[in-house]
């Protein structure tokens, strides 16, 4: 049985969707399509990355892999490649897994609903529920941080959303709210309607209710301090990390590059050799390499829970000299990269920086 939204919320949707129909973006290049490659691709890039960043990497991407049978035959390194910059590398690798699977598994077709679609990599319920509301017009929910803004407010919902009981409760108040006729038209025209809200009015510091098409339903705006919500206490805890990164180059501008195992931090990534200090980093080296190390200004590079002290160290190699052994190891695969290679490779951003000051 279908949830119903209380009296006051029957509206809800319908001022959604009207709203977004004149006022919603509507001309972004992964709009207007019903092909779930497309809205997928779009929407594991925008997790976590603004619209104006992702136009560029959409486009690149869907030039190089027109459609997922492209994508899946890819190499790894080369997707890391055209997701360089774009950050948060898990979406990479979970990408091209999931390409993997849909070829695999599906015949080269997404599944059909959300449920099956969350079986995929990467492809959380509300990823799930975007795609199939989109392609399908399935009735499902969205909730990601800009729609439980969104939400929250509307609703008055107060409990904390790091307990998941409430978040539970919070997804099926977004049921409860979604359309129920003429679902083909009216849920991605919804889905749509709610993300733009949240990106565009319903701002985290300052909304602009005064525009916002439902402020006569929201309870938040009644109340007088709608950025009381959401209520999260849960402080995620940041903690620090110190690495010592050895920059090897020879005369022609070629760089050592390892590339680093699937998992930990860079993950995946072709990365200057890392060590825990510089003490570690001077002892794999021979004394006659140790006395051309030459120090360079330390910096922290922020992630979302670390900030990461890198303190980098040069080495002239000469044309025909090897990297000691002490530093190439099955574990750590590198090579030597010209300029023309390394700027293709999946680089982390800290490091492409690094390495484009001397480019
Ligand atoms: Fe957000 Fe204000 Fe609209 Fe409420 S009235 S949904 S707080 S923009």
């Amino acid at each position: 049985m279908k949830e119903k939204p209380s009296r006051s919320l029957q509206a809800f949707s319908g001022e959604i969707v009207r709203w977004q129909a004149s006022h919603g973006r509507n001309s972004l290049p992964w709009q207007n399509t019903r092909d779930p490659y497309r809205v997928w691709l779009s929407e594991i890039m925008l997790q976590q990355t603004q619209v104006a960043t992702v136009l560029d990497y959409y486009a690149r991407f869907l030039q190089r892999f027109p459609t997922v049978k492209e994508l899946a035959a890819a190499s790894e390194d080369e997707v890391l490649g055209l997701w360089s910059g774009l950050g948060y590398y898990s979406r990479a690798r979970n990408l091209h897994k999931c390409a993997q699977d849909v070829m695999a598994l599906h015949g080269g077709r997404f599944p059909g609903t959300a449920e099956q679609l969350q079986t995929l990599p990467g492809i959380g319920r509300s990823t799930a529920a975007a795609i199939a509301s989109f392609c399908f017009g399935e009735r499902v929910a969205i909730l990601d941080g800009n729609v439980k803004r969104v939400l929250t407010r509307v609703l008055g919902f107060s409990a904390d959303l790091a307990q998941s009981a409430n978040e539970r409760a919070l997804w099926a108040q977004a049921v409860a709210l979604l359309p129920d006729q003429d679902l083909p038209d009216t849920m991605p025209r919804y889905t749509q309607g709610l993300m733009d809200l949240g990106a565009t009015i319903c701002a985290g510091r300052q909304p602009q209710c005064l525009l916002c098409p439902v402020q006569k339903l929201c309870r938040g705006f009644a109340e007088g301090n709608p950025c009381t919500y959401p209520v999260k206490t849960r402080k995620l805890k940041r903690t620090a990390q110190a690495l010592s990164l050895l920059w090897a180059r020879k005369p022609d501008g070629s760089v050592w590059l390892e590339k680093r195992s699937s998992k930990g931090i860079w993950g995946g990534l072709y990365c200057l050799p890392v060590f825990e200090s510089d003490d570690a980093l001077t002892a794999d080296l021979p004394p006659s390499l140790r006395e051309r190390l030459d120090p360079l200004p330390a910096f922290v590079h922020v992630l979302t829970h670390k900030d990461l002290h890198l303190s980098p160290w040069i080495a002239g190699f000469r044309a025909e000299q090897s990297m000691p052994k002490a530093v190439v190891s099955p574990e750590r695969p590198g090579a030597w990269f010209g300029p023309a290679e390394w700027s293709a490779l999946g680089l982390p951003a800290p490091i492409r920086k690094l390495l484009e000051q001397d480019a």
